[in-house]
């Protein structure tokens, strides 16, 4: 796929290492069927990591084989859930095997590989036994900042074509030149050049839809919607892609709202872990960072900008998050450099 062509093109400079994923062999503890999980051997974050923490491989996403899913009672979770009978109550299990038990959002068939079960399922599903069991607060925050993230990058993929291609050597050039750099940043600062370029007129002569879709694609990529979304309307409304072009840009607004459901629920875990004081001294700057990161994401700049404040004013934050707070700080502010004609 170009996607995975793009992502290759600009990932070009990265670390040539990659994910590699093993099983293990669990028995479910609500049902006791044995099965084969996946685990996540080694991996890299060659694809840069974005500002919200999403740590990206240059090949599978890790993030999208962290819950496995029982093919009998589809109880759902992390390794760890299938590991320690404490975490099954007979409350939780007559949940799932009686009554109103779980119920998939796509088909699972009891042979099926996990891997064939989308991760979307069997995030859902580990969602539904987690607020079932409880769980607190900041668990519920990973589990839904995780699956956003699944959705992002599921709805980062356009289907292969030529003048995609084109596209991409387009952006090419413009990316910075320090190779060992946050590959996210390179992604995105080439982004904001070729706009800023096309702004001026320095662009490529012929703005052609497909620039602007691959221009979104990078933004959708790396989470950065609220200019990724103008961007697809404005192509949607415009007409000029070519049906399968259209479809996936389609695809990938759908992906975007989804994506902000999930960050708004990580946000409100988050913001009630740190209410009950769930979350330990040391990650409560982290903590909240990333909140300040997920409303900026979620267009609430004047709420991102009191997070990062209260990181920054946390002195256990660590000197690199603390230059994201600071640029991110910056950056919660509505988004009006999109040149007139990409909108
Ligand atoms: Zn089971």
């Amino acid at each position: 796929m170009l996607a995975a062509a793009a992502g290759l093109a600009l990932a070009v400079t990265a670390p040539a290492s990659a994910t590699t994923l093993a099983r293990t062999a669990v028995v479910c503890p609500v049902c006791d069927h044995a099965f084969e999980a996946v685990v996540i051997h080694s991996t890299d974050n060659g694809g840069g990591i974005s500002r919200d923490l999403f740590a990206r491989a240059v090949g599978a996403q890790p993030v999208h084989y962290l819950i496995a899913t029982c093919t009998r009672c589809y109880y759902s979770g992390y390794v760890d859930d299938f590991q320690d009978p404490d975490r099954v109550t007979p409350a939780l299990k007559e949940k799932i095997l009686r009554r109103p038990r779980l119920k998939p959002p796509s088909p699972i068939k009891p042979d099926m590989d996990q891997r064939d079960i989308p991760a979307t399922t069997r995030y859902a599903l580990a969602e539904r036994v987690y607020r079932w069991r409880n769980a607190p607060p900041q668990a519920m925050a990973w589990l839904y900042l995780r699956w956003a993230w699944v959705v992002r990058d599921d709805g980062s993929y356009l289907p292969p074509s030529l003048d995609l291609m084109e596209a991409m050597r387009e952006i090419q050039p413009r990316l910075p030149q320090n190779k060992r750099g946050n590959q996210a940043d390179r992604e995105l600062q080439a982004v904001t050049l070729l706009l800023a370029d096309l702004l001026e007129g320095r662009g490529p002569p012929q703005q052609k839809p497909c620039l602007r879709l691959t221009m979104a694609m990078i933004l959708r990529r790396h989470g950065e919607n609220r200019q990724a979304e103008p961007l697809l309307r404005g192509l949607l409304d415009q007409g000029g892609l070519e049906p399968k072009l259209q479809r996936a840009a389609q695809r990938m607004l759908d992906s975007i709202r989804e994506e902000r459901r999930l960050l708004a629920l990580a946000r409100d875990s988050f913001e009630l872990a740190l209410k009950r004081d769930e979350i330990k001294p040391d990650n409560r700057g982290p903590a909240r960072y990333l909140l300040g990161e997920l409303c900026r994401r979620l267009g609430d700049d004047d709420a991102a900008r009191g997070w990062f404040d209260a990181a920054l004013a946390d002195a256990s934050l660590d000197n690199e998050l603390r230059r994201w707070a600071e640029q991110q700080r910056a950056a919660a502010a509505p988004v009006d450099w999109l040149p007139p004609a990409t909108r």
